[in-house]
C-alpha cells in the first residue's frame, strides 16, 4: 500500500470524533490491507512500531525533527521553532514548510509505500549510542525529501509520539472484527493473551477469525492483566459475590508478571513493559524459589524495612525504577513477593480454570518464606470478618483487601475490569471517598509565587465506552515545589494549543495536554457539578461529577496507562454509594 493511501485514512480520521465513524474507517483501510501491512498499519495507527514489551519507542525530540526538517527545506531552525510556537504542531508546520513553491522540486522521486515508511521509522527507532543522533536526523530527511506535505504531516507525528487522532486499541478490535462481521470475544481475547495488536491485525487478516482464536498464552510473552471493579461496603461486595468470597490482602506495591522458562525469567510490568533488568533481586529470588521448569505467575512486588521488616508504602518503590545503579537500590529498598495468581504451569494454561484452583496450583510451585509467599487470604462470608479482615490488612501497611469470586465461573479474564474481583479499599483521609487515578488533560498557570509556572491541573476520568476522557476536577493542591518543577518540565511536552480530540471538556484552561499522565488524587466526596463532563445527565440532566476538594496524593502513576484511569461509571458508583451510606445513617462520615 502507498503511504499516500494510508494517509488519506488518517486524514479522515482525524476530521472525527466519533468512535464509530473511526471504526468503520478502519475496518476500509484494514481491508484494503496485505496481512503483513494490516499488522503495520494497526502499530502505527496507536503511535507505536512493536508492542509495549518489546521496549523499543519511536519518539524521537522535536529538536532532532526540527533539524531534519531544515535539512529538506533549508529553512531556518529559528525560523521552524517559531511557526511551531504558533501552532503547537509540528506536523501541521511540517506540512506547510513543504508545500512552499521552493521545496517542491524535491518532491519528483518514487511513491513512499506503507513498509518502507515503516522499516524507516524501525531504523531511526533503534539508532543507538555514538552518532545515533545524527543518523536519525539523516533517515528522517530522506523519508521527509521523499514525502508529499500530507505524509510529512504524518511522519513528523509518528517520530515524534503524537499523532493526535485518537485512536485506541479497543477501536482497531472493532474495526477488525466489523471486517469479519463478528469475532469480536476471540479477537479481545486473543488480544489480551499476547498483548500484540500487530500480531492480532495480521492473523485476522491471514487466518480469520479461527486463526485468532488459536492464540493463546506463550511464555516470554506479557498477558494483559486481570483487574478489578471497586464497592465501598462489606455488605456489597458479599451480595455481589454470592455471600461469599476470598478475601485476600491488597498490598501497596507494583504489580509483576513473572514468565519462567527453564533458567530464564522475565518480570512484565502492568503496562506489559520488560522490568527484568530493574529487578535482579526479583529474578534471583524466583528462580530460586518458584519450583516449576515452565511458568507465568502474578505477584505484588512491596518494599519493605530491612531493619524491622515493616512494609513501606509503594512511594519507596518508586526508588526501583531506575536504569543505573540498579544492585546498589535493590540493597537499599528490598522487596517482598506476594503471589496471587497463577496462568500457566509446565505446559498447563490454568487462565480457566476457577480462583482456588489456580491459587492451590501456585501453592504447589513456591517455595516459601517470609519475603516470597502467597497473599494473606481468608474465605469470608459474612460483612464483620471481612470488616476484620481490612481493618488487619491497613493495620499491617495494605490498602485495603481484594474480595474474589469462587465460583466455578471464576476463571482467570485476561485484561478485563470485572466483578469476578473487588477491590475494598479504606481512604486515608476520608471514609467517603476512595483514592483516585485521574488523568491530566490540561494546566492553568499559577499566581504569585507560583507564577509562570504550572500551579493547577485540569483531571479528567476514563470514559471507556466513548473512549474519551471526561473532566472532573481543577486541582492544586497537595503539590510540592518539586512537584511543580517536575509537572512542568514533563507536561510541557504534552502541550497542545486546541482541545485533544479525546477530551470532552466545558472548562478552557491555559494549555491543553495530551491525556497521558495519571497522577492519585484524593477527595472528600463527589458532587454535582455544572462544569464537569464527567457522568453527564447520569444523575442530572443538566449536570456532571465532580470531585470536591481533590488534592495530590504525591504518587505519580506512572505504571497506569490513562485509559487505566479511574473510569465515569465508577465516579458514578461511588456517587451513588455516597448517598447509600449518608441514608444509611452513620457507616461514613461526610466530610
Ligand atoms: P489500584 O489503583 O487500586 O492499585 P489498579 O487499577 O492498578 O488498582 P485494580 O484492578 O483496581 O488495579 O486492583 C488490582 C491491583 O491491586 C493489581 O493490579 C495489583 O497490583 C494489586 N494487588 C495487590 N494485592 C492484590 C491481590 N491480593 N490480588 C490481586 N491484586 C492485588
Amino acid at each position: 500500500m502507498d503511504f499516500s493511501r494510508l494517509v488519506s485514512y488518517y486524514e479522515r480520521l482525524e476530521a472525527t470524533t466519533k468512535r464509530l465513524e473511526m471504526r468503520d474507517i478502519l475496518t476500509e483501510l484494514f481491508a484494503e490491507a496485505e496481512p503483513r501491512e494490516a499488522s503495520r498499519i494497526a502499530y502505527l495507527t496507536l503511535g507505536e512500531l512493536y508492542p509495549a514489551y518489546v521496549g523499543v519507542e519511536l519518539g524521537m525530540a522535536e529538536k532532532l525533527a526540527i533539524r531534519a526538517l531544515k535539512m529538506v527545506t533549508g529553512i531556518d531552525e529559528g525560523k521552524i521553532e517559531e511557526s511551531l510556537r504558533k501552532t503547537g504542531d509540528l506536523g501541521l508546520v511540517a506540512e506547510k514548510l513543504l508545500s512552499s513553491k521552493k521545496t517542491q522540486m524535491t518532491l519528483s522521486l518514487e511513491p513512499l509505500t506503507v513498509e518502507r515508511v515503516y522499516s524507516q521509522l524501525e531504523r531511526i527507532a533503534k539508532f543507538t549510542g555514538e552518532g545515533a543522533m545524527e543518523m536519525k536526523v539523516k533517515t528522517l530527511s530522506g523519508l521527509l525529501a521523499q514525502a508529499s506535505p500530507k505524509e510529512a504531516k504524518y511522519l513528523i507525528r509518528l517520530v515524534t509520539g503524537n499523532m493526535r487522532m485518537g485512536v485506541a486499541d479497543m477501536t482497531l478490535i472493532d474495526a477488525l472484527a466489523a471486517l469479519k462481521g463478528g469475532g469480536k470475544e476471540e479477537i479481545e481475547r486473543a488480544y489480551n493473551l499476547c498483548s500484540d495488536i500487530g500480531l492480532v491485525a495480521s492473523t485476522v487478516k491471514e487466518h480469520g477469525v479461527e486463526g485468532v482464536a488459536k492464540i493463546g498464552l506463550r511464555v516470554g510473552i506479557p498477558v494483559r492483566p486481570m483487574l478489578a471493579e471497586r464497592l465501598t461496603s462489606a455488605q456489597e461486595i458479599l451480595e455481589k459475590l454470592g455471600n461469599t468470597g476470598f478475601a485476600e490482602y491488597k498490598y501497596d506495591g507494583e504489580r509483576m508478571q513473572i514468565h519462567k522458562a527453564d533458567s530464564e525469567l522475565m518480570i512484565f510490568s502492568r503496562r506489559q513493559e520488560n522490568i527484568t533488568s530493574q529487578f535482579p533481586d526479583v529474578v534471583e529470588m524466583c528462580r530460586r524459589g518458584l519450583a516449576a521448569r515452565e511458568a507465568i505467575v502474578e505477584c505484588e512486588a512491596v518494599a519493605y524495612d530491612p531493619e524491622t521488616g515493616d512494609m513501606l508504602p509503594f512511594q519507596e518503590l518508586m526508588h526501583r525504577r531506575r536504569k543505573y545503579d540498579v544492585e546498589k537500590a535493590a540493597q537499599l529498598y528490598p522487596v517482598s513477593l506476594f503471589f496471587f495468581d497463577a496462568l500457566y504451569i509446565d505446559g498447563e494454561p490454568l487462565i480457566d480454570l476457577p480462583l482456588l484452583e489456580r491459587r492451590k496450583r501456585l501453592s504447589q510451585v513456591l517455595e516459601s518464606s517470609d519475603n516470597f509467599r502467597l497473599t494473606e487470604g481468608i474465605m469470608v462470608s459474612d460483612p464483620d470478618s471481612l470488616d476484620r479482615f481490612m481493618l488487619k490488612a491497613v493495620e499491617e501497611g495494605c490498602e485495603g483487601v481484594m474480595v474474589k469470586d469462587i465460583s466455578p465461573k471464576s476463571i482467570y479474564r485476561a485484561g478485563a475490569r470485572g466483578w469476578l474481583w473487588i477491590k475494598y479499599k479504606r481512604s486515608y483521609v476520608s471514609k467517603l471517598t476512595d483514592t483516585l487515578d485521574l488523568v491530566v488533560v490540561g494546566a492553568f498557570y499559577g499566581k504569585g509565587r507560583r507564577s509562570g509556572r504550572i500551579g493547577t491541573l485540569l483531571m479528567a476520568v476514563y470514559d471507556d465506552e466513548a473512549d474519551v476522557f471526561r473532566t472532573v476536577c481543577k486541582v492544586g493542591t497537595g503539590f510540592k515545589d518539586e512537584d511543580l518543577e517536575h509537572l512542568t518540565q514533563t507536561l510541557t511536552p504534552l502541550a497542545q494549543k486546541q482541545k485533544p480530540a479525546r477530551v470532552e471538556s466545558i472548562m478552557e484552561p491555559d494549555i491543553w495536554t495530551r491525556p497521558e499522565m495519571v497522577l492519585e488524587i484524593v477527595g472528600d466526596e463527589i458532587t454535582l457539578s455544572p462544569i464537569h463532563t464527567c457522568g453527564w445527565g447520569a444523575i442530572r440532566s443538566d449536570a456532571g461529577l465532580a470531585v470536591r476538594f481533590p488534592r495530590f496524593t504525591g504518587r505519580y502513576r506512572s505504571d497506569k496507562s490513562p485509559e487505566d484511569a479511574t473510569t465515569v461509571n465508577e465516579i458514578i458508583e461511588l456517587y451513588k454509594s455516597q448517598l447509600k451510606v449518608i441514608a444509611g445513617g452513620g457507616e461514613g462520615e461526610p466530610t
